[in-house]
């Protein structure tokens, strides 16, 4: 049994050795074979330099891909699952909030259990503050209706796949990568395994909230055609109460001889209209630019360079 350990980093020039160490800890008298892939994706520190100093003095085998600049976390583990040759894949960051311990338990778990082929960390209690807690929560609440998917709040990148989840993932080639949604869009059975987030072992997160409200909406775009359905609806209900509204104002004119009332109410329902069709533009421009960006077939990545570390194992 080989396992590939998928491990994305930014800027974590002083987490990958103690990652590293951690990871022989946990696996030893475990996992017969593994290997671990690292992405450095396009880091400012010392992050590849450090890689290069781990893989040199490891007992294990080692790919370290280095792309030519930060393509984001979902092209990292894009990679990291292309190169992955195991027959169970993790993803797990390399900040050791997630615990190299829980691959092992997950990995028993998947080979006790056949009927499963992957297994999702998700934690019950989010140690973040309490409003960005909400908003993560809603947006998957949301998101689940919407596209009728599985989403479940507090589900991580941080999982476990048998090699054929693999196969099924790297067949979606698309270039603005939502990987909750194509490893739920992708099938198969998926267990939830309850895990505590520790904290970041050193530097801090990459995550600000605009950019997370970015991933969010990205997320929508890929996965549902809801918005634009949605802006058809207001589109056709706007129009019936526009018409509603004439018939009164016809009726009053002929039966009280009211004028028709005044600016006020023309003003308003101008910007109101207008609002809504400015809405609806908007939606349309986001699903033009996602095929405008998908139209062009740019590369997930770039890579700058490809070394393996082939060691003999004694672990
Ligand atoms: N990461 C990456 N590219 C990025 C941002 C993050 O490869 O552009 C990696 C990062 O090094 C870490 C993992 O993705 O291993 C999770 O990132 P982070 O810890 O910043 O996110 P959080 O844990 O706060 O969700
Ligand atoms: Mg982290």
């Amino acid at each position: 049994m080989l396992l590939s350990l998928v491990v994305p980093c930014f800027n974590e020039g002083e987490n990958v050795r103690a990652f590293y160490d951690a990871c022989v800890i946990a696996f030893k008298d475990k996992i017969s074979s593994y290997e671990i892939i690292f992405i450095n994706d396009g880091s400012k520190d010392n992050t590849w330099s450090e890689l290069l100093s781990v893989a040199q003095s490891s007992d294990c085998n080692i790919k370290l891909i280095n792309f030519s600049r930060n393509f984001g976390k979902e092209a990292g583990m894009y990679a990291g699952l292309q190169h992955a040759q195991g027959d169970y894949v993790s993803i797990i960051d390399a900040d050791m909030q997630q615990s190299p311990y829980t691959v092992v338990k997950m990995i028993e778990f998947l080979e006790n259990n056949p009927d499963f082929d992957s297994v999702c960390a998700y934690q019950s209690k989010r140690k973040e503050g309490k409003l960005l807690s909400f908003y993560k929560k809603v947006f998957y609440k949301l998101i689940s209706k919407v596209c009728k998917m599985d989403f479940r709040d507090g589900a991580s990148d941080f999982r476990t796949f048998r090699k054929n989840m693999v196969n099924a993932i790297l067949r979606l080639k698309e270039y603005s990568r939502f990987s909750k949604g194509i490893f739920s869009w992708v099938g198969f059975n998926t267990y939830y395994m309850e895990y505590e987030v520790r904290e970041r072992n050193a530097g801090k997160t990459s995550w600000s909230f605009f950019k997370l409200l970015k991933y969010a909406k990205d997320g929508f775009i890929s996965f549902t055609t809801f918005p634009l359905k949605l802006s058809t609806f207001v589109g056709l209900i706007s129009s019936f109460i526009s018409i509603l509204y004439m018939l009164v104002v016809i009726v009053q004119k002929l039966s009280f001889g009211i004028a028709v009332p005044g600016f006020a109410t023309i003003v308003v329902l101008i910007l109101f209209v207008g609002g809504i069709q400015l809405s609806a533009l908007g939606i349309i421009g986001e699903y033009i630019s996602q095929i405008y960006i998908e139209g062009k077939k740019r590369p997930v990545y770039i890579t700058k360079e490809y070394i393996e570390y082939a060691k003999k194992q004694d672990n």
